[in-house]
């Protein structure tokens, strides 16, 4: 079939993927335990809630700007100044349908054919379909320790004269690896000084642990004016739990706020006025369920470690933030994609291959779930990899037998 090369070149969403197969095998009974997913359990907030129906209530849901909404712009703002104590005006905002669509169009505004994306690596699964969609070439880079924190050297040994940007994502999605102050400080200066754009993906920067601040870049820039390639991507999915909302941003400089809004103004338009006065809702409102989200996930990162270092085989590096552990299990099976669906096939656990994220040997583990699906899920992983571990195992009602170690 005469398909375009680029779309041919571009791999389904292996998250994505994974909790459709996930979502299939419930929906037949089969007592799954999801431990791939990206998205906190909790609810919206109320605040949230009560904007979008306020607005439904009104029965008039129309088009919004292809940028977003005043009022969204506006707490954005707001939130910028309060976060990263960076004033802006509503020229710098852009409101998109997820930080997804805010990191494509941002990428569509600054790529050229051929040109280069440096991202260090284990990395989010869409950052190189993303830059592959613009006709331009990921490249990923492994810290050199072999550690989850990048240092400015790995960066550096990648950059060429085709490097159009720099993508980093602190805390870290797969890794829950939360970036020192120092390097941030360093990769803000490296990026000024050799004219790179600087895509700060700061969607998990309230989600973190023992006692973190969330850092802000702009402390590190010089150059704070127009010629400013630094752009802060954020979102309302992860923080507030409202994944299904679909509302993003990216703060930046004026003009390519105004690229950005003519690509997406072709793309989808501006995105649903229901959950844009939803964000509203959620940015301008009660702070508590932010907090009580991070307590939670913290919480369950600290017995999702416990459990995974009780466990032999398995090498485990403590996550800074996120909800996500990234766990080295190959000491089993050196292929994650065969662990991952192994581990679904024989006890019903739904883990994220890490080959999904440049690392293979490795499974990213949620801890979005409650505590019961945790241990009960790193229980049933341990009894179908551990040859130590009794001939059987029960599930509710239903008895598994180990036939195959
Ligand atoms: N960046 C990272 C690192 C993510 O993990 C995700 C969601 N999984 C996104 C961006 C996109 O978030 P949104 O739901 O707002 O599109």
């Amino acid at each position: 079939m005469s398909l375009s090369l680029i779309g041919k070149s571009i791999s389904a969403s292996a998250t994505l993927k994974l909790n459709e197969t996930a979502a299939i095998l419930k929906a037949k009974g089969e007592p799954i335990i999801h431990l791939g997913g990206g998205e906190p359990k909790s609810k919206a907030p109320l605040d949230a809630i009560i904007s979008a129906v306020q607005l439904l209530n009104s029965g008039e849901v129309r088009y919004t700007p292809a940028d977003g909404i005043p009022a969204l712009k506006q707490a954005i703002i707001r939130y910028t100044d309060d976060f990263y104590g960076h004033r802006v005006t509503p020229q710098h905002v852009i409101a998109s349908s997820g930080a997804k669509q805010a990191i494509m169009v941002a990428l569509q505004a600054i790529l050229n054919p051929q040109e280069e994306v440096v991202f260090p690596a284990p990395y989010w699964v869409s950052y190189p379909e993303m830059v592959k969609l613009c006709g331009g070439v990921p490249v990923p880079v492994l810290p050199e320790d072999g550690s989850f924190y990048p240092t400015l050297r790995d960066i550096e040994q990648v950059v060429t004269s085709y490097t159009k940007a720099v993508i980093i994502n602190s805390p870290n999605n797969p890794t829950g690896a939360m970036y020192s102050e120092q390097f941030i400080a360093e990769i803000v200066e490296f990026c000024e000084k050799r004219g790179l754009w600087l895509i700060m993906d700061d969607i998990y920067h309230r989600l973190i642990f023992d006692g973190r601040k969330p850092i802000s870049c702009y402390k590190y820039a010089k150059d704070l004016s127009e010629n400013s390639k630094l752009i802060v991507i954020n979102g309302a999915s992860k923080q507030y739990a409202m994944t299904g909302f679909r509302i993003g941003w990216a703060v930046a400089n004026k003009q390519l706020i105004a690229i950005m809004t003519n690509i997406q103004g072709h793309q989808t338009s501006g995105p649903s006025a229901v959950t844009q006065y939803a964000t509203v809702g959620a940015l301008n409102g009660l702070q508590s369920s932010v907090e009580s989200l991070r307590l939670t996930l913290e919480n369950n990162r600290n017995i999702m470690v416990e459990r995974l270092r009780a466990f032999e085989g398995v090498r485990v590096t403590k996550p800074d933030g996120t909800f996500y552990c990234f766990a080295d299990f190959s000491h089993y099976n050196k292929s994650s994609t065969k662990l991952s669906a192994f581990l679904l096939d024989k006890v019903r656990v739904a883990t994220v291959p890490g080959v999904e994220f440049g690392l293979d040997g490795y499974l990213r583990l949620s801890t979005c779930g409650s505590v019961k699906d945790i241990t009960e899920g790193i229980e049933r992983i341990k009894w179908a990899l551990d040859p130590n571990s009794p001939n059987e195992l029960y599930i509710g009602q239903r008895k598994l037998v180990r036939d195959w170690l």
